[in-house]
């Protein structure tokens, strides 16, 4: 089980690399919420997402462990992490991507000196490929969420959120595979257990959710969300325990509620934000936290948006 222990050690190991990212606020979203609302800012984080800590975190180690090649299953913010990271230290990474893969996260991974494989439709095609290759190439595979060391690295962002901002009464936290809450839940609850953590999902992938209801990991049949950073079909076997131990309540946004709080944001606080990331404005707009007159911190969790898709994402068209 990850411990805060392990969060202050991969705060150390990755402080070189990450950027510390400010806590923005809104008066006006404030008063809308009824709370006074707060951002931790991990859009603007290096590669455009919170995934850099993790990835970071655990690519240092395989390295120290002589590793000399990386790769992962994803094309998304992970597989970004992962080229960018790899490039930095030196070391050659190999993203396995599926046919089908978005021209523009292709680009950003080629722009990290990351070489591209295309492999299938599916991640259970993708991940056998990933494990071949690391193998063949004295590598090992880095994975999404489901990987103490990346759950550690992710939970940096718990100890930031404490250290910036005294007087914290809610965290809200997007939910994926739950490597991100898992790490956030694993700071907050052992440092300071009467902060609330809320996680939230998309009504469409409520995996985590139903795990939760169910009390044990149970899938979903697709995941079909604008909010693409959050597409698993189920809780990791690392992740859920720690969620199902710690955390407060999990609420459910509907896919045009992620598209109004993606444009709010864009048009009030100038901020480029991905669905991913709206999804906790959107519990906040909506009125799913149950809360009044709490200081409120959203996890605005990434803000890598193909910009040729941001118009479909307008909730006025
Ligand atoms: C990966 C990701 C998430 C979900 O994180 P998990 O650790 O998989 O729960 C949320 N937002 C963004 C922007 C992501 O890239």
């Amino acid at each position: 089980m990850v411990t805060v222990k392990n969060i202050y050690k991969a705060r150390e190991q990755i402080s070189d690399v990450i950027n510390k990212t400010p806590i923005l606020s809104s008066s006006q979203l404030s008063s809308i919420c009824g709370n006074r609302m707060f951002f931790k800012a991990e859009h603007l984080q290096k590669t455009g997402a919170f995934k850099i800590r993790g990835a970071t975190n655990k690519v240092k180690q395989a390295v120290k462990d002589g590793a000399t090649f990386v790769t992962a299953a994803s094309s998304g913010n992970h597989g970004q992490a992962v080229a960018y990271i790899a490039n930095e230290l030196g070391v050659p990474a190999t993203i396995v991507v599926p046919e089908d893969v978005n021209p523009s996260k292709e680009a950003a991974i080629k722009a990290y000196n990351g070489e591209i494989e295309r492999c299938g439709l599916t991640s259970a095609e993708r991940l056998p490929r990933a494990e071949a290759l690391a193998a063949e190439n004295n590598g090992g595979v880095i994975p999404p969420y489901d990987d103490p060391l990346i759950i550690a690295g992710q939970g940096t962002v718990g100890l930031e959120i404490l250290d910036q901002l005294d007087g914290v009464d809610v965290v809200v936290v997007p939910i994926g595979g739950g490597g991100l809450i898992s790490g956030i839940l694993t700071a907050i609850k052992e440092i300071k257990p009467s902060i609330k953590v809320i996680g939230v999902e998309p009504e469409k992938a409520n995996d985590t959710y139903q795990s939760i209801q169910q009390g044990k990991i149970t899938s979903i049949k697709e995941a079909a969300t604008i909010a693409d950073g959050l597409r698993t079909s189920q809780p990791g076997s690392l992740t859920f325990p720690i969620v199902q131990k710690y955390v407060d309540e999990i609420v459910l946004i509907s896919e045009a509620e992620i598209r109004k709080a993606l444009f709010f944001i864009l048009q009030r606080m100038k901020q480029l934000i991905e669905p991913s990331s709206a999804v906790t404005v959107a519990a906040a707009m909506f009125d799913k936290l149950n809360v009044r007159d709490k200081n409120v911190v959203c996890v605005l969790s990434g803000g890598n948006v193909d910009l040729k898709q941001l118009g479909e994402m307008n909730p006025e068209k």
